[in-house]
């Protein structure tokens, strides 16, 4: 636990707790549909790829799978029942004893300030398996070496661990005055993001490479952007810059501090396919087994009013707008980015049905190294 990257400190922004009308856990539908997108890609890494002849499993046979970035659920339990049914089916085929059964061990990781409650409280209880929430960010180390077979991360990794420094320095190039956001139409501050992308990532790997066994899985689902697309021309991109402008409404009306308002800034980055290839290929602990750009089919139920647009981005965002702005003006704030949402039909603009921004699957195999060999 010497290494530098488990020293690493990550802000954290957890996202609205509890069940709640305005919770994380009842506003979260887009994220739900990407992992139902991704439940036959699981399916099929784990039936291809998951070789129980060559994986590290003690003779216990715990099968132990951790799923980083799970907030407060109900998401998370629909993504590790896909991973359980599929890796029982593989070991069906592959178990030597035909009395042999396998037992599962599940990590749910978040923040510290994750709303744990929650997710225990609500734990499916017909789950077949074994449960634990382990606090903490994922671009440290959270677990033991070699004890993970299986890691899962959905729409967590665009979150990076802090804001660059250079994007708030009024001195620097990259200072982002004029956006909430890595908009990716400046070039100094697009480069800022991705340099931090770049490191957190790597970090994340290194971790993730340390506490996987030798041939462990890990699936990464994360929004990505086609090439030369930037952020600002995408849905989300549009939808943030909004938000941001309602942020610059409220400075107007003297309720915030215009200054506030420069020097805040969402720590999201979103890559490119290419850019997360690179990463992966430059650390060279993992070899890339599938890698699939897909756009969720989003059900006609959760077709988004300008009301359900600002329930999601509230329940991801307010813990971070919070801590910067503080609590007086929050309910306004998301009043007006309604308002304006209607204003200006925003939802029914072809931008946005143009909407850009996809999504990536990619699985990968923890390479097995000449140690892990040894205590095969
Ligand atoms: N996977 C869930 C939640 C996605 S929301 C789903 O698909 O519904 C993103 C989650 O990642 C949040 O709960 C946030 O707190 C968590 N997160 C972001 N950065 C993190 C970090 N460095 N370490 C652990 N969790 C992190």
């Amino acid at each position: 636990m010497g290494d530098e990257e488990t020293k690493i400190l990550a802000k954290s922004h957890p996202m609205v707790g509890g069940d709640g009308a305005r919770s994380y856990a009842k506003n979260s539908s887009y994220q739900r549909a990407v992992m139902n997108a991704t439940k036959e890609m699981v399916e099929d890494a784990i039936a291809d790829k998951l070789d129980f002849k060559t994986l590290e499993i003690e003779a216990s046979k715990t099968f132990q799978i951790a799923d980083l970035g799970c907030s407060t659920g109900p998401n998370t339990f629909i993504a590790v029942q896909n991973i359980i049914e599929a890796v029982e089916q593989k070991y069906l085929i592959q178990r030597q004893n035909p009395n042999s059964a396998l037992e599962f061990q599940v990590f749910f990781n978040d923040h510290n300030d994750n709303d744990f409650n929650t997710l225990f409280k609500t734990l499916p209880p017909e789950r077949k398996y074994f449960a634990t929430g382990v606090p903490g960010s994922f671009y440290s180390r959270l677990f033991p070496e070699k004890t993970l077979h299986f890691i899962h991360s959905s729409y967590s990794l665009h979150w990076l661990s802090r804001v660059p420094e250079e994007i708030v320095d009024s001195k620097s190039p990259a200072w982002n005055k004029s956006s909430i956001q890595c908009t990716g139409l400046v070039k100094e501050v697009t480069e800022a993001y991705a340099a931090q992308f770049n490191n957190d990532m790597e970090s994340f790997l290194n971790a993730r490479a340390q506490e996987l066994v030798g041939g462990g899985l890990m699936v990464i689902v994360i929004s990505i952007l086609p090439n030369g697309i930037p952020m600002a021309k995408t849905a989300e991109g549009k939808i943030y810059d909004l938000l941001g402008s309602c942020l610059i409404d409220l400075a107007k009306m003297g309720l915030i501090d215009e200054e506030k308002v420069d020097s805040f800034n969402f720590p999201l980055y979103y890559p490119t396919c290419e850019e997360i290839e690179a990463i992966i290929r430059r650390n060279g602990l993992f070899s890339i087994e599938r890698m699939k750009i897909f756009a969720p089919v989003v059900p006609g139920e959760m077709t988004f009013s300008a009301e359900r647009s600002t329930a999601q981005i509230r329940a991801v965002f307010e813990g971070l707008i919070e801590e910067h702005f503080g609590h007086e003006f929050i309910d306004q704030l998301f009043i007006n980015f309604t308002r304006k949402q209607l204003a200006e039909n925003f939802l029914k603009s072809d931008d946005l049905k143009n909407h850009n921004k996809i999504d990536l699957f990619i699985a990968l195999k923890r390479i097995n190294t000449i140690d892990s060999y040894w205590s095969m």
